[in-house]
């Protein structure tokens, strides 16, 4: 069905998902790496998790993007949402905006694809990160790997290799709403 001479920009949020996935993904293209993630708060936790990333695209031979880490500007997008619980309204923008920034990034680097480790957690709604990701799959004429990565035990598996590789997980999914109880 894939074309290994295709190209695949992967959105990534943290290793501990992106090593399976990316791993999983390279079969069938030639995957780039996007870590963008102004979501990440604090700073300490955004360099923890990009030297993760920094790690597994060396072992797996990848060639890694890294976005810019504009938290201030990702506050304004989600305010008034502060409060939402996790897959609410404030998720939903914060999806939006990663990836339609990896959408954007792979259009300029004329990839053939993008997508997002986002589906792999039970604690993301797969199904309005698919909504978008083909929204903007049609805005910016790219096409999108609408893939639930936890479907087939991603998540098993992908919990397993992180273990295996020695990978830091964190307990939380990013920003600072999710970190006391809102998760
Ligand atoms: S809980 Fe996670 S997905 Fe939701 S807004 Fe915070 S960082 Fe983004």
């Amino acid at each position: 069905m894939f074309n290994k001479t295709e190209k695949l920009l992967l959105h990534i949020c943290c290793m501990g998902c992106g090593a399976h996935i990316a791993g999983e993904l390279k079969k069938n293209f030639r995957v780039t790496l996007f870590f963008y993630n102004p979501n990440i708060f604090p700073e300490n936790e955004y360099n923890k998790r990009l030297g993760e990333a920094k790690k597994i695209a060396k072992k797996f031979n990848l060639k890694l993007i890294i976005g810019k880490y504009k938290h201030n500007e990702w506050l304004e997008l989600i305010k008034g949402n502060e409060r939402e619980p996790e897959k609410g309204k404030r998720c939903i923008i914060c999806y939006h905006e990663r990836l339609k920034e990896t959408a954007v990034k792979a259009k300029e680097i004329g990839s053939d694809y993008f997508t997002t480790t986002l589906t792999i957690s039970p604690r993301k709604d797969a199904r309005a990160i698919s909504e978008i990701g083909n929204g903007l799959a049609d805005k910016y004429d790219i096409k999108f790997l609408d893939k639930d990565f936890k479907k087939q035990d991603g998540f098993k598996k992908t919990c397993e290799l992180s273990r295996e590789l020695g990978l830091y997980r964190q307990n939380y999914c990013g920003c600072e709403f999710s970190r006391s109880g809102n998760k």
